[in-house]
């Protein structure tokens, strides 16, 4: 690991006005926010972050889960996984949330990893985190080893002919289909991102992951009121029962009228370079009864222009079920 300054501000203008210091937006930046670390201090570990100054938020008042005047959610950048997953009112009326970060990771990494982390945690691509390898994420320019060689884990919508990588987060996939919105601080002043936007496809430049500009801040995440008569579920298929990245997950809100689909969000997590919303699904959804028939033509909506690569064609069927077997359980 490199030698780096760490620094600590009780307030965000001061963090803020250190990150902006910052030469390039904050993926792989030499000034850097750091939270929980528990993507951060890894990839430093291995070399593939070189930040030459930390500077740990940890300290600003930004650890709040409160409702807002419309009956929303407002959830603080350093809210922790695990604080987040078990409030109540998360529980209550964003439940596929609760599942989705109760699905990811391992309780003691929940207990560190934060709101914001995690919307910017990085590919687990073998290639972007090996420094002995190319990797046009990690090195623009350098080549994508992953398209002719090991990509069963990775990504089969949203590629280019640049990076196939996908996205980690279970919890993003839950909150694409619950419409939260990102609020970010910076030196130019504040704006919010619905999360659809927040998450950049990789295209020709796939070091470019997030909107996010040097000395942007995540300050805190909103999420709608809820949907009354919602029904949720965050479905999550992996190699193993825990401690797992998705090979394929589902998150569905999802509201029936006499038996037919008056409302539908759905998002896909495990197959995309960024959470996933199918606009496609919804649409297929709406308006129809509520049966398995329905559901499976929901998902081959959803999977209509997947591109499987050499070791993943797997996931498309697999995401297909994944998807249906969501929409059943949240309508059963
Ligand atoms: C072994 C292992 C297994 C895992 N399994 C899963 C899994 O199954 N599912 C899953 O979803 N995740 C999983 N994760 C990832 C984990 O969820 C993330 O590491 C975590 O959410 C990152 O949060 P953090 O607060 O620790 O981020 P940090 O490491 O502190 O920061 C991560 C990035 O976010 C930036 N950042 C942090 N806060 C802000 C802010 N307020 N504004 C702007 N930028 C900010 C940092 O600069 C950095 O680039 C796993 C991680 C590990 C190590
Ligand atoms: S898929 Fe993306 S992250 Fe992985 S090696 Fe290719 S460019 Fe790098």
């Amino acid at each position: 690991m490199n030698t780096f300054e760490f620094i600590r501000p009780s307030d965000s203008e001061t963090a803020i006005a250190a990150s902006a210091q910052a030469n390039t937006a904050q993926q792989g930046a030499d000034v850097r926010f750091v939270a929980g670390g528990t993507t951060l201090l890894d990839l430093m570990k291995l070399n593939v972050e070189t930040p030459s100054r930390l500077i740990d938020i940890n300290q600003l008042p930004l650890d709040k889960i409160e409702s807002t005047a419309d009956g929303g959610l407002r959830i603080g950048a350093t809210v922790r996984n695990s604080d987040l997953a078990n409030h109540a009112t998360v529980q209550r009326d964003y439940l596929v949330l609760s599942q989705a970060i109760l699905a990811g990771a391992s309780a003691q990494l929940r207990n560190m990893a934060t709101t914001a982390g995690n919307l910017v945690q990085r590919t687990r691509c073998m290639y972007f985190r090996d420094t002995a390898m190319p990797c046009n994420k990690r090195e623009p320019g350098s080549g994508c080893p992953a398209i002719t060689g090991a990509n069963r884990m990775l990504a089969i919508l949203g590629t280019s002919e640049h990076c196939i990588a996908t996205n980690p987060s279970d919890m993003c996939v839950a909150m694409a289909a619950l419409e939260a919105t990102i609020h970010i601080q910076g030196p130019a002043g504040s704006r919010a991102i619905p999360i659809g936007d927040f998450h950049l496809l990789p295209g020709d430049t796939p070091d470019r992951e997030t909107v996010l500009e040097p000395g942007d801040l995540i300050t805190h995440v909103t999420l709608p009121p809820p949907v009354v008569g919602s029904k949720q579920f965050y479905l999550k298929l992996r190699d193993r029962a825990s401690y797992e990245f998705a090979l394929a997950s589902a998150a569905v809100v999802i509201n029936l009228e006499d038996g037919k689909v008056s409302r539908a969000r759905v998002a896909l997590g495990g197959v995309g370079t960024k959470p996933w919303r199918s606009r496609e699904a919804e649409a297929s959804l709406v308006g129809q009864p509520a049966n398995q028939a329905n559901f499976r033509s929901a998902a081959e909506a959803a999977l209509r222009n997947a591109k499987p690569q050499s070791e993943n064609g797997f996931k498309i069927e697999l995401a297909k079920r994944c998807l249906t077997y969501a929409l059943q359980t949240a309508t059963a």
